[in-house]
């Protein structure tokens, strides 16, 4: 431990300065991206317009223009320095996968060449036993394949050895089922854009324009030295910190929070951003986040596949640039108990090239009937299906995060500021005839000018929250990916635009001049049977539990409790019905998910067990040592002392022994078959004792000399850099 301080206030940068006069970030953009630009310029204009159909309009891709593409982006690579290509895709892990192939085949006159062929571009097959399937694929069925797509742009990632061409890809079994993250979001994607055209022709929208779902997603990270990473094997390990005392000072001066970045973290970030960049991915803000150590990085919105992929490659990013810095990137949600975990606010709305963003209110929303269409579809289905929403954040280290003071509550509601519940106040009272004017904020001193003000103030406590012309779905993780909260918020949404056009469609027969007066008897019994979701208070406090209760809302606490709505009948028609996920495909979700969830566990109570026994318990036995030679010798002396201490630290030993055997114990009672019951016997009986045995240790760390103590503590960690 003491290695590891001395190292991190030692620390020089063997890092360059960037120049970002020579090369400006603006001039890098996209380099490192076979975008459009690049087709343009390297494709035959054929070819590249038949790709760009692909792209835009889902037209389907034949071979020989898969293969006039292929040399082309082999080319491209090459001219970049690629030796090797990669199908990257998206196993339910939640992780990356690549494989990697060299382009060079022998030619079998002793040489070797280049190739690169339209079919490996488009389809890989990798092993499809070796991720979770949960239960889709048996070890002996191991066929599974990579399929491009062609909607999200090829790359070329640089590292410091070589240069790799990836491909994004689905990862589908032998059968044509979603192995992996990404095949259900295009689906879902989809979806939407089937239902959002109905809605948009009765409005008399009839340009064909795609519908995308769009999604900004806001990603919280710590850093800390690399030297207090490895001397923590539970970090190493589980991502978080299993030990540790809460510090002497910790967020409550609220210093950090948009305070000055330090230095090295600003290189850090200057870094990343411009990797970044070249990649393609647009991001656009950096801060200081709440907790001491911890920041936040949030690029522009893009449509949700891309967002998805490019969320993939911002965490890699961020980990490898931090690597190079010395330092190491936390995802993990909680990775330090007592202070604020990290979440990944996503951000989502939908839109069309022609229409532009549909969640915009504008000025007047109460005149805005299009809008209102589709904001109430968006509360209908977040009510509906509120425990799904809750279940596509569940994970073992998203629950310490969820229902704390620093995160939603596990309860889903629906923040819509002043505004905009007063329109729909008036919707379910009959009729919207008014919207509050957005106003003016003045300050009060002549040399600050009046500003527009926003029509609602934020509510940081909203699992989900308008704000101003999108929803910001705040109970995400930040270590999940977000395909799985895009699934569902694209599925639900498609699923409620559905029941509007079918409504609307029959009761007007076709004749524009009836939606008026149908659209308002629609928004009125949505709002009468949904309106309960919406609530603007405060969304920590414990009035809130009660009322949520009092309306009928779901809290569903942990991991399991909020799964199993995965089986739920409403949730299984829904993604059939919109052909998202199949009934196999769902069920082999929830068995993977559960599995998980039994693993991360299981590896934190092992962990707890062997750091107990093997770092904490000789620590506190040295010091006691100490304390009984110490006592020894003043007896000797025949000196007059108490033996507070010792007694004290003799009873901790005991206990924490006492609670290690415990969970020892508890762990060799939790064979089961049954995956659910596995993850209950891992949330009700393991992590509490897990618990019991951290308490004993925080407070032996307050006790034991501290040259004695092994690990880092949290205030070294939080804040030494
Ligand atoms: P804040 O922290 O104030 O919520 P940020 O600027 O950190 O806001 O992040 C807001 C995110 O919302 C950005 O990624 C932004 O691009 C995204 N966003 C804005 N408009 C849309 C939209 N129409 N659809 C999806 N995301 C959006
Ligand atoms: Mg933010």
């Amino acid at each position: 431990r003491s290695a590891a301080i001395a190292a991190v206030t030692g620390y020089s940068s063997n890092q360059s300065p960037m120049n970002f006069r020579e090369t400006p970030t603006g001039d890098l953009f996209n380099n490192n991206v076979f975008s459009k630009k690049v087709m343009k310029k390297r494709l035959p204009k054929e070819i590249y317009k038949k790709l760009v159909r692909t792209i835009e309009d889902g037209e389907k891709l034949d071979c020989s223009t898969a293969d006039v593409v292929a040399s082309a982006i082999k080319d491209w690579a090459i001219e970049k320095g690629a030796t090797h290509y990669a199908h990257v895709f998206y196993p339910l892990t939640g992780s990356t996968a690549e494989k990697h192939d060299s382009f060079l085949s022998p030619d079998g006159e002793g040489s070797a060449i280049a190739e690169f062929s339209g079919s490996q571009l488009i389809q890989g097959e990798p092993d499809g036993s070796s991720f979770p399937t949960g239960g889709i694929r048996a070890t002996f069925e191991a066929r599974g394949y990579t399929i491009w797509d062609v909607t999200s742009s090829a790359y070329i990632l640089e590292n410091s050895n070589g240069t790799t061409l990836c491909i994004p890809t689905a990862f589908v079994s032998w059968t044509g089922e979603a192995l992996d993250k990404k095949t259900p979001v295009l689906r879902s994607m989809q979806a939407l854009n089937t239902q959002a055209q109905r809605i948009l022709k009765l409005f008399g929208h009839e340009d064909g324009d795609l519908v995308s779902s769009t999604a900004g997603p806001e990603q919280e990270y710590f850093l800390i030295d690399r030297n207090f990473y490895y001397a923590r094997p539970d970090l190493l390990t589980a991502g978080r910190t299993l030990f540790g005392a809460k510090p002497p000072k910790g967020q409550e001066f609220d210093d950090h929070y948009f305070g000055a970045i330090p230095d090295r973290v600003l290189a850090f970030m200057f870094e990343a951003e411009r990797e970044l960049f070249k990649l393609g991915i647009p991001v656009k803000t950096r801060h200081n986040e709440v907790a001491p150590g911890q920041y936040e990085i949030a690029p522009q919105f893009e449509s949700a596949n891309i967002a998805t992929d490019h969320q993939q490659l911002l965490m890699t990013t961020l980990r490898r640039t931090a690597e190079k810095h010395g330092m190491v990137c936390l995802t993990h949600e909680k990775p330090f108990a007592g202070v604020n975990g990290s979440g990944k606010h996503v951000n989502w709305s939908l839109g069309s090239a022609s229409q532009g963003n549909l969640l915009d209110p504008g000025d007047t929303p109460h005149e805005n009937a299009q809008f209102l269409l589709f904001c109430a579809a968006v509360i209908r289905a977040v009510h509906k299906y509120q425990g799904l929403l809750r279940a596509v954040v569940a994970s073992a280290s998203n629950d310490h995060r969820l229902g704390a003071n620093e995160a939603p509550p596990a309860i889903i509601s629906i923040f819509l500021g002043d505004q905009l519940t007063d329109v729909f106040e008036q919707i379910k009272a009959g009729g919207a005839n008014s919207s509050i004017p957005k106003g003016t904020l003045t300050v009060g001193a002549d040399v600050l000018p009046p500003l527009p003000k926003d029509a609602g103030d934020r509510n940081r406590t909203s699992p989900f929250a308008f704000t101003g012309n999108r929803f910001e779905f705040r109970a995400v993780g930040a270590n999940q990916s977000i395909a799985g909260p895009l699934v569902a918020m694209n599925t639900i949404v498609a699923d409620s635009l559905e029941f509007c056009a079918n409504r609307l469609e029959e009761a007007t027969g076709g004749d524009p001049d009836k939606l008026h007066a149908e659209l308002q008897k629609l928004l009125t019994e949505i709002m009468n049977e949904h309106g309960s979701i919406v609530f603007n208070g405060d969304g920590y406090s414990e009035e809130w539990h009660a009322e949520a209760a009092r309306r009928g809302l779901l809290n569903l606490k942990t991991t399991v409790d909020a799964l199993p709505i995965l089986e739920s009948e409403d949730v299984k028609t829904l993604f059939t019905k919109h052909k998202v996920l199949s009934e196999r495909e769902l069920a082999s979700r929830l068995e993977t998910y559960l599995e998980q969830y039994c693993m991360s566990i299981s590896v934190e109570v092992n962990l707890t067990i062997k750091m107990a026994k093997t770092f904490i318990f000789p620590a506190v036995i040295r010091y006691q040592s100490e304390l009984v030679s110490n006592c020894a010798n003043l007896k000797m002396l025949g000196y007059d002392f108490d033996t507070v201490t010792l007694d004290h630290v003799t009873d901790l030993v005991k206990i924490l022994q006492d609670t290690i055997g415990e969970l020892e114990l508890a762990v060799s009672e939790c064979e089961s078959d049954d995956m659910l019951a596995e993850a209950n016997h891992s949330c009700n009986v393991l992590l509490p004792i897990m618990n019991k045995v951290r308490a004993i240790a925080d407070e032996l760390e307050g006790i034991v000399a501290d040259d004695l103590w092994p690990l880092p503590t949290y205030q070294e960690m939080l804040f030494i850099k």
